[in-house]
């Protein structure tokens, strides 16, 4: 039997990913982000919710011989003059500065798109460790995820309406990794830059991942890193990371967190150890986000919606019904970025770079922060009129 609590070496060495954990913990409690018992994006739903069959998303749909996406893939086709948004550009028809650009982006994507180790096995029953108090494994989890490169870890039980349709997980819990987008890349969108920015931090959360589950596994029990992306995603990240207390439902499709707005990435580890989730928080972005707008204003082909939610589906094929809610017209995105593909492979997220969230963690932002959670909705609006000022020309 192995109580964590007597580990002092193991404390000692894990000392640092223990502050950063509280000090996140210190950020939320003086910015005065709330626990809630259920998430906040119960308010958006309107009847019951099916799984989603995955052969809707988005990504799949371009795939030849998906059933659903016949027409959308004709339209595309017509509209672009190729097949896939990522279709590989002769070097030669680029720029010097996208040519270095598409390189990097290409080199980042590498691990994200073609690691897919073989999990460890999982330590025989005789040599389990034995769980003598849960929160402590909770937080050596947490810990341990931050070792590996996690900006945020949060635990949730998992709800399986958000897992696809097809899909069998039957863990209890999802860990939830988080790596926020290095900034100045992603205020270079929409480029190939932009695009580095979003595979780099894929392909450092897939290392992340594919590490905490060969660790769990180490332990004895089952853990396995989830796949949210390419051909053969398996949950959908957002009401999961909502679940989890990672943040709230912004008005891009987006889980925006208080720490890093919607300037960021997730993945999963599923597993049965042993542990505490935690609890969805609630810190005022539904009504942040009906006054602001910003992302729907600086993404140039209407693809996020403007006023307030809506059970209308703009892009039926690729949304699930059950909603009143901010939804997003897909085809729009991939559209915009195969017409574009000599500049950038995705726009990688220039929602995201507006969005007035997407700032630092310093004393001025935090009181920002504060004041756009508590403020009544004249003041919020005025935080977003601030910020375009401040921040657009740059
Ligand atoms: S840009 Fe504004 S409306 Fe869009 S997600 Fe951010 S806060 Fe919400």
């Amino acid at each position: 039997m192995v109580s964590l609590k007597e580990m002092q070496k193991l404390k000692d060495a894990l000392r640092p990913y223990e502050k950063k954990l509280q000090s996140q913990e210190k950020l939320r409690r003086l910015l005065g982000v709330n626990e809630v018992e259920r998430p906040t994006y119960e308010r958006y739903i309107i009847k019951p919710i099916e799984r989603f069959d995955r052969r809707k998303n988005a990504f799949l749909t371009l795939l030849a011989n998906n059933p659903f996406g016949a027409e959308f893939r004709t339209r595309f086709r017509e509209r672009t003059g190729v097949d896939h948004y990522s279709s590989p550009l002769p070097y030669s028809e680029l720029s010097p500065e996208d040519r270095i650009g598409q390189s990097l982006t290409a080199a980042s994507w590498r691990l994200c798109r073609e690691y897919e180790p073989k999990s460890l096995p999982i330590t025989d029953s005789g040599g389990r460790v034995e769980i003598t108090d849960q929160v402590e494994m909770t937080r050596l989890i947490k810990k341990v995820a931050l070792f590996f490169g996690a900006e945020m870890v949060r635990i949730t039980r998992i709800d399986p309406r958000w897992i696809y349709k097809d899909v069998d997980i039957s863990h209890p819990y999802a860990i939830i990794a988080v790596v926020s987008h290095p900034r100045p890349l992603n205020q270079t969108s929409p480029s190939h830059l932009s695009s580095l920015a979003v595979a780099h931090t894929y392909s450092n959360l897939k290392f992340i991942t594919t590490h905490l589950a060969d660790f769990i596994r180490g332990l004895g029990y089952d853990a396995v890193y989830r796949e949210t992306l390419g051909r053969n995603p398996e949950m959908l990240m957002v009401p999961m990371a909502i679940d989890a207390g990672v943040g709230e439902f912004a008005r891009n499709g987006r889980v925006l967190s208080p720490e890093f707005g919607i300037n960021m990435r997730l993945k999963a580890v599923t597993t049965d150890l042993p542990i505490e989730p935690d609890k969805p928080i609630s810190f005022g972005v539904h009504e942040f986000c009906l006054s602001c707008e910003e992302c729907a204003r600086q993404y140039p082909v209407g693809a996020i919606p403007f006023g307030p939610p809506s059970e209308k589906l703009a892009d039926p094929l690729h949304n699930n019904p059950g909603f009143r809610k901010w939804y997003i017209h897909a085809e729009r995105c991939l559209t915009f970025w195969a017409v574009n593909r000599k500049k950038w492979s995705t726009c990688g997220g220039r929602c995201i770079n507006f969005c007035p969230w997407n700032k630092p963690i310093s004393f001025w932002h935090n009181m920002v922060r504060w004041a756009a959670i508590h403020s009544p909705a004249k003041l919020k609006r005025i935080l977003v009129l601030a910020d375009r000022f401040f921040y657009h020309g740059k």
